[in-house]
């Protein structure tokens, strides 16, 4: 048996303070001349093909032109945004990291960013080159074939590709949690980001942290 692990970015590994946003609404405000165009769209746990699509509705402008506009312009002001935001690396991640590294585990990426975002936020950070392969939100509006995609790929990267593997899922939301089980997946949930460690059990994580400093406590289930 085979453990993969995939996690998802955004207050699961790193906090932008809000860069994804940032370049969709000058995109959006650039284009369309509106203020606040993403107001009312929920980001957190979402793929941003599924994102893109709610802010395109919102505008009823939805043609195949637009959408491929509206990420032109996302990945093109991404880096720009992450600069001015100031993020930051989240607590215990490196450590963690590198743990893993030293484990010679097998990891990858379960996120609702595009390949070019993700590339864009974990490169920003310095963390891009850890992740061996993932599944993105470019194509896919359901989270649970992200995970599916992101299995799939780590598997193939690791040679495992058709053997007996298990998964388990790192996020911060109940929809990184219900995609890691529809997708075959156990769900390790941190409340680093909108959700706190009452509502990521109540929908059913495995394990619930309330971040991942304490290093040797998640290595014990990731490894376990
Ligand atoms: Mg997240």
């Amino acid at each position: 048996m085979t453990r993969l692990l995939l996690f998802d970015i955004d207050m699961t590994l790193v906090h932008t303070n809000g860069a994804g946003r940032v370049a969709m609404d000058a995109t959006l405000l650039e284009r369309y001349g509106v203020a606040e165009p993403t107001a009312g769209i929920r980001f957190d746990g979402r793929t941003d093909r599924a994102i893109f699509l709610d802010a395109l509705a919102k505008l009823e402008a939805t043609s195949d032109g637009e959408y491929d506009a509206l990420v032109e312009g996302y990945l093109s002001r991404l880096p720009l945004a992450l600069d001015e935001r100031g993020g930051t690396i989240l607590p215990g991640v490196t450590e963690l990291l590198d743990a893993l590294e030293r484990a010679d585990s097998t990891i990858g990426l379960a996120t609702g960013n595009m390949r070019a975002g993700a590339a864009a936020k974990l490169g920003h950070y310095g963390l891009w080159e850890r992740f061996a392969a993932g599944g993105f939100g470019d194509e896919e509006v359901v989270r649970a074939n992200v995970v599916r995609r992101g299995m799939e790929e780590l598997a193939r990267i690791a040679g495992v590709a058709g053997r007996n593997v298990d998964c388990i899922v790192l996020g911060d939301t109940p929809l990184d949690v219900e995609a890691a089980h529809a997708a075959g997946a156990r769900a390790l949930a941190v409340a680093t980001g909108s959700y706190g460690g009452e509502a990521l059990a109540a929908c059913g994580a495995d394990w619930v942290f309330a971040d991942l400093s304490d290093t040797a406590a998640v290595l014990e289930v990731l490894l376990g």
